[in-house]
């Protein structure tokens, strides 16, 4: 039997939104970084970004930062010239286009410098544009900074993504001296210091118990949710649990809470603050956590409503060092500050890989199918699972590490429905934007994509350099986020990357 067509609320004609087929031509192209009053993107496919099949053709009109309607198209009607359509002042075409909520990338950091040098922000902010992320969770840069950042970019001030601000806990450039968090009350003032400041929430990495009890306590009653990068720590996945965590960051504290003799086999000359001790034996973590003991601390979590952001992209290296090293965007699009950060040196962090061993990347190829299958096993138990990139780390690249973190998604054995349901509306759960964000629905802020291609069968063209496909048996370059509109502004992908081209040629000529 089919199932019944579907019409949203949202897509009952309101008479005085519509005009005829004829009139509605005569709009004209929306200009790039300019919002119009009124833009319709006309006959496209949707993937609403809630879990459900892709559906279409639908007319969607935005006025001003909202999505307005979205009208399903009749198909008899549109054959006839009789269609009713929204009218507007500007319009997109997405024939042959997908439509879908802008991505949403709960692990960023903003960054204007890698190991002392300078890097231009402009140059991040476009990457991530460009490649249709239209929210960014920075979790721990200057809080300062990113504060202002985050108003420029609400006033579209600035060509920027939302921006929801995590303030590090331990200090992040923003003139607090921590030095003083040795007590349960130094950490509630902490806490209140960073709500004074403006923080949306609180991020969290090697802390004590004593010390995560008071301050989730504290942030709490200051509404600041927590993300807890869980590194091999005092405290594991079980104080999250119990203290009322929001979201994991990466992994470490799900299996260090399922070892049964409670630590890893470490070595005994093993230094935690060597990172290439720390990133090897990580690798070797995974296969030493008892089953029976995963299943509870993952099921914990869900009860706890402890979302989970894995961040798999960020360890990619790890697996497969020549593929990390070899992305081919790098050629154009990898600034020479952030290239010469990379490069394998004790003194920038996630630069670990000298002597990395195709042994390391064997463990590594063994943790990550272990840690694929709990990922699984979280969502079938009910798990919220994020997205989040991490990227200006280990040869990851802004924007362009979030569509590979889709892919590896996919990889865990995720559906692509599903993959982008963890970037867009699980996401807007996880920052508490739901119903404001995460979905093309009407009401909903118009943060939208128009793609070049299905996502849905090849997650490739979201990467801004779009990919290859075969057409009548002839190789052509496709893909591509065709737009990315933020807040009802409409950024052109292509041009945003031209810039960033010229960005990166610019610092490469001017570099001694
Ligand atoms: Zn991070």
């Amino acid at each position: 039997m089919r199932p019944a067509i579907r019409y949203p609320l949202s897509a009952i004609p309101c008479l005085l939104l519509l005009a005829s087929a004829a009139q509605a031509q005569t709009a004209r192209a929306p200009q790039h970084g300019v919002r119009p009053a009124r833009l319709a993107i006309r006959n496209a496919m949707i993937i609403e970004g809630n879990g459900t099949p892709a559906s279409g053709p639908y007319d969607i009109l935005l006025e001003g930062n909202l999505i307005a309607n979205v009208v399903a198209l009749d198909p008899v009607a549109l054959r006839g010239g009789t269609a009713r359509r929204p009218a507007a002042d500007a319009e997109i075409d997405a024939t042959g286009k997908y439509v879908m909520p802008g991505l949403i990338n709960i692990h960023g950091h903003v960054q204007e410098e890698r190991g002392g040098l300078p890097q231009p922000l402009d140059y991040e902010l476009k990457l991530w544009l460009a490649s249709g992320v239209t929210t960014v969770r920075d979790v721990g840069s200057d809080t300062r900074k990113t504060i202002a950042l985050r108003e420029a970019s609400a006033a579209g001030r600035v060509a920027a993504p939302r921006i929801v601000v995590y303030a590090s806990f331990g200090g992040g450039g923003d003139g607090v001296d921590t030095r003083g968090i040795r007590t349960a009350e130094d950490a509630r003032a902490r806490v209140r210091t960073l709500k004074a400041m403006g923080a949306d929430g609180i991020k969290i990495v090697g802390i004590d118990r004593d010390i995560l009890e008071a301050m989730e306590d504290e942030a709490a009653k200051a509404g600041l949710p927590i993300a807890h990068h869980v590194g091999v720590e005092e405290t594991t996945v079980w104080d999250d649990v119990k203290f009322g965590t929001r979201s994991i960051e990466h992994w470490y504290g799900v299996p260090d809470a399922a070892l049964v003799g409670g630590v890893q086999g470490f070595p005994s000359g093993y230094n935690y603050n060597n990172e290439v001790d720390r990133f090897r034996w990580a690798g070797r973590l995974w296969r030493e956590a008892d089953p029976e003991k995963l299943g509870s601390v993952l099921q914990a979590m869900v009860d706890a409503k402890v979302a989970w952001n894995p961040t798999l992209v960020i360890y990619e290296a790890s697996r497969d060092l020549q593929r990390a090293q070899g992305q081919p965007w790098f050629k154009d699009y990898l600034h020479p500050t952030l290239e010469e950060y990379f490069r394998p040196n004790p003194a920038n962090h996630g630069s670990y890989f000298i002597g990395w061993s195709s042994t390391d990347e064997a463990y590594w190829k063994e943790n990550y199918r272990i840690w694929m299958a709990a990922l699984r096993d979280f969502a079938r138990r009910g798990g919220i699972i994020g997205v989040g990139e991490d990227a200006g780390f280990i040869y990851q690249l802004y924007g362009f590490a979030l569509i590979r973190e889709l892919e590896l998604q996919q990889e865990a054995g995720f559906h692509p429905i599903k993959v982008l349901q963890h970037v867009a509306m699980n996401n807007a759960r996880i920052l508490g934007m739901e119903g404001r964000i995460g979905r093309v629905r009407s009401g909903h802020l118009a943060d939208l994509l128009v793609v070049n291609g299905n996502p849905l069968e090849d997650l490739k063209v979201l990467y801004p350099t779009g990919t290859e496909t075969i057409r009548d048996g002839k190789a052509v370059h496709t893909g591509g986020v065709e737009w990315t509109i933020k807040d009802g502004i409409p950024y052109h992908g292509p041009t945003l990357l031209r810039e960033v081209k010229e960005i990166v040629a610019a610092a490469r000529t001017a570099k001694p």
